[in-house]
């Protein structure tokens, strides 16, 4: 089912007398294909859990449109969306079995469109299998692991087979590495059941991993959408340049002159097309190469070995960091000595953004 958002907007009203309204979601224009997984993903406060309440009917916007399909949802009931949520405190009810609490929400539904005892079983034990917990279907959820419980919320969101399946921040809860195996489970149920998934995270990674398409953004507004690897490589501004990736990208203090960048009084690179004046640097840390003739000169704090790469740790005058965090070849590392490291910088890797607005300046062509 693709899910279409219009000028989508919730402004909820000032708490008390001295409170100002917050707009949550501001004019939310995309389009989310049927059978997608796509990514919500900014910081806490973005506006992300009250996008996923607007398209699931919880929160009503202030203004804008809702569609599944050709159909307008915008005022239509919850319960007549066929919508699956799963939060992240995923509240099972505690007396009831994973069973139970799988098809509590078929044993809701009004009794003219209740399946049987039989089907309910049925469809329960197909939920159970997706997210792999038929084995669990007699215990309670006091006798499960956080992961597990989280897979029978999820089975309770799938049981109903909805048309389009809200995941907010689902994995927050579970350890680190719990976290990386239910993320890669998350995404195979969702390919094998073709259902439409948004899925909310502030966790980077986490959303460049799973989502077909991410939606990045930042005080109820939208930055950018598009292909995980596409915003990383190509972002349209500071804000975004500097969310995604780990370790983050670097920031430097720059200056454009005659189409060289400057970096502190070294031309570090040549940026044919971008207008002379005071920039921002982003530079990848795997935009760095280590380079005995290299322009960029940096005091070498620590190296660091992490099997196949190595990150250099250095610092810079003009760097708005602490530190700048390269990663290079482990071969390459092993000419590293003394207290200087001299870089080369890969082009497509250092992006230049604009002082004041902090847009991104495209130079090249
Ligand atoms: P996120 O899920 O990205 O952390 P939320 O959607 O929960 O962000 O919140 C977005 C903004 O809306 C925040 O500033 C939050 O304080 C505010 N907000 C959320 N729910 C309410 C509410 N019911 N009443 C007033 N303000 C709210
Ligand atoms: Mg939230």
């Amino acid at each position: 089912m693709k899910v279409v958002l219009k000028d989508l907007t919730k402004i909820f009203p000032p708490r008390g007398r001295k409170g100002k309204p917050v707009t949550a979601v501001d004019h939310f224009n995309f389009e989310i294909p049927d059978g997608q997984l796509i990514g919500l993903l900014g910081p806490s406060g973005c506006g992300k859990s009250t996008t996923l309440y607007l398209i699931c009917g919880l929160e009503k916007p202030t203004s804008g449109q809702l569609f599944f399909g050709e159909d307008e949802v915008t005022n239509l009931p919850p319960e007549n969306r066929g919508v699956g949520l799963v939060f992240q405190n995923y509240a099972l009810y505690p007396h009831l079995t994973v069973e139970q609490n799988i098809t509590f929400p078929l044993e809701n539904l009004k009794k003219s469109e209740r399946p049987t005892k039989e089907e309910m079983h049925t469809r329960a034990v197909e939920a159970a299998k997706l997210v792999q917990i038929e084995a669990l279907m007699e215990r309670k959820p006091s006798e499960l692991s956080g992961g597990q419980q989280q897979r029978v919320a999820i089975a309770r969101a799938l049981v109903k087979m909805p048309k389009v399946l809200l995941l907010d921040e689902p994995l927050s809860n579970l350890d680190a590495r719990l976290r990386l195996q239910t993320r890669e489970e998350i995404r195979r149920i969702q390919r094998e059941t073709g259902i439409t998934t948004i899925f909310v995270t502030h966790d980077q990674e986490e959303a460049m991993s799973i989502s077909d398409m991410i939606v990045v953004m930042k005080d109820g507004a939208i930055h950018q959408i598009g292909k995980p690897q596409a915003v990383y490589d190509d972002p349209t501004n500071l804000f975004v340049a500097k969310f995604l990736g780990t370790p983050p990208i670097n920031t430097f203090e720059g200056e454009v002159r005659n189409g060289q960048l400057y970096i502190g009084e070294a031309a570090v690179l040549e940026t044919p097309g971008a207008p002379d004046g005071r920039v921002y640097v982003g530079i990848r840390p795997e935009g760095f190469r280590l380079d005995p003739e290299g322009k960029l000169v940096c005091h070498l704090t620590g190296v660091d070995v992490m099997g196949r790469d190595t990150s250099v740790v250095s610092t810079h005058e003009a760097s708005l960091d602490v530190n700048v965090r390269s990663i290079i070849d482990s071969e390459d590392a092993q000419t590293i000595s003394g207290k200087e490291v001299r870089f080369t910088l890969r082009p497509s890797k250092v992006l230049l953004f604009d002082r004041t607005t902090e847009e991104r300046i495209r130079y090249g062509k």
